[in-house]
């Protein structure tokens, strides 16, 4: 039985139990080549965990969460991967900017948008980078000017994972050029059907078509989407990255070494565990005991609540290392490594490998690239003077 909110919540060894015993009895579903049919499916996982009572363990009940902990929530994810079942679709609104409305947002905001995130009901995007404002993403020209009840919205943002497929869209917006760049932006929530947007999906070398081109142009988004207040949408962006550097690390740990357990199994079926095989393996467990260090850090934060720091910049400097060293060690010993046109790859693991030692390039980019999650460990954690 899951807790309710006046008792104890269940124990962590019980609802290990539990979640391994529902996810024997729910065998999880075949992903699909197809990123159309791909999609349909793992909104239907979503759906499926929401219904359970798996999604959104640490949220409260009042958002459609399980009210239990971060832990349950860590143990449960683990589960997940362990039996090989997919993750659900909609990871940005759950990790990235669910958590940022959950802490920001208004009672009604919090009320009509958690839940059918939650539930995977509504898809969330991330409207932050624009074509001349990534690192240095303060610099966001995307306007949104005042007019009556709303405000008007022009300007383009890129690379926005899921836009094509989103109903809502986490948006930084400029609303005051007149200040210092940081102090005039704010965060809107932008329904995707809204007149006026316009997606345009890029294609990438893994052949997937993930994220897009996001064209604005005078989009009229209701002053009630407003989330947190005018000209504070900097420190909530901050939130939202911060969440995304902390959870996402811990989730693709035990990913990364269940796809090296599994590519262990793969080399032993083919008869390949030869002395190659073997070094490079070693390698790659070396890389993994080094981010199972790192993440037992970010555990103890994240149960602690601390909150969004610069240690999360070492979380995700260390989990793009070891992610590009374990899948190119096993691409290296499984490959082929070719880029995969069309659509991702399904059936033969040896090109799941290809593809994910593909993906594993763009780690060191989203979310903050390598090099400024760097510039942030010298200023921030290291005092070094501002280059
Ligand atoms: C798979 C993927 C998914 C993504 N999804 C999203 C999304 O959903 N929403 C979203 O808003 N964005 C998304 N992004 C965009 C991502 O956040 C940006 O690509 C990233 O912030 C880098 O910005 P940029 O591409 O404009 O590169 P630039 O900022 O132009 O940087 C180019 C290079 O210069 C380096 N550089 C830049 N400035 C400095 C500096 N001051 N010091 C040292 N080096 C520097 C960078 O490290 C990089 O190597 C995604 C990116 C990828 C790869």
């Amino acid at each position: 039985m899951s807790s309710t909110e006046s008792e104890l919540p269940e124990s962590l060894p019980d609802f290990r139990a539990r979640a391994r015993a529902w996810l024997a009895s729910t065998p999880p579903p075949e992903v699909p080549p197809d990123p159309d049919t791909r999609f349909t499916v793992l909104r239907r996982w979503q759906r499926t965990l929401f219904e359970a009572g798996w999604a959104g363990l640490a949220w409260s009940r009042e958002a459609g969460g399980g009210g239990l902990t971060h832990a349950h929530h860590l143990v449960f994810v683990e589960e997940l991967v362990r039996a090989r079942a997919p993750q659900p679709i909609g990871l940005i609104g759950l990790e990235v900017v669910g958590p940022s409305i959950d802490r920001y947002g208004t009672d009604r905001q919090r009320r009509e948008l958690l839940p059918r995130l939650l539930s995977g009901d509504d898809i969330w995007c991330q409207g932050f980078s624009e074509p001349e404002a990534g690192s240095d993403l303060a610099s966001l020209r995307t306007r949104a000017v005042a007019d009556g009840d709303d405000y008007l919205v022009s300007g383009q943002k890129i690379w926005t994972s899921w836009a094509h497929q989103a109903q809502w869209c986490a948006l930084l917006v400029r609303t005051d050029t007149a200040v210092r760049k940081q102090a005039g932006i704010s965060y809107l929530l932008v329904d995707m059907t809204s007149p006026g947007i316009t997606t345009r999906p890029i294609r990438q070398m893994t052949g997937d078509q993930e994220f897009c081109e996001v064209f604005l142009d005078e989009v009229r988004v209701p002053r009630q989407n407003l989330l947190g207040a005018e000209n504070e949408g900097w420190a909530i962006a901050t939130h939202t990255l911060g969440s995304e550097r902390g959870a996402a690390t811990l989730r693709r740990r035990v990913e990364l070494e269940v796809a090296l357990d599994d590519a262990v199994d793969e080399l032993g079926a083919r008869g390949s565990l030869d002395g190659r095989a073997r070094s490079a393996i070693g390698r790659a467990h070396i890389a993994m005991r080094v981010l199972d260090a790192q993440t037992r850090q970010t555990t103890a934060r994240l149960l602690a609540n601390t909150g969004p720091t610069p240690l999360d910049s070492v979380d995700k400097l260390v989990l793009n290392d070891v992610e590009q060293t374990v899948f190119a060690e096993i691409a290296g010993l499984l490959g082929p490594l070719r880029a995969v046109p069309g659509s991702r790859p399904a059936g033969l693991r040896s090109e799941r490998w290809a593809h994910d030692h593909l993906y594993s390039r763009a780690a060191s980019i989203y979310g903050g690239s390598a090099q400024i999650q760097r510039t942030i460990v010298a200023e921030r954690l290291l005092g070094l003077p501002r280059g």
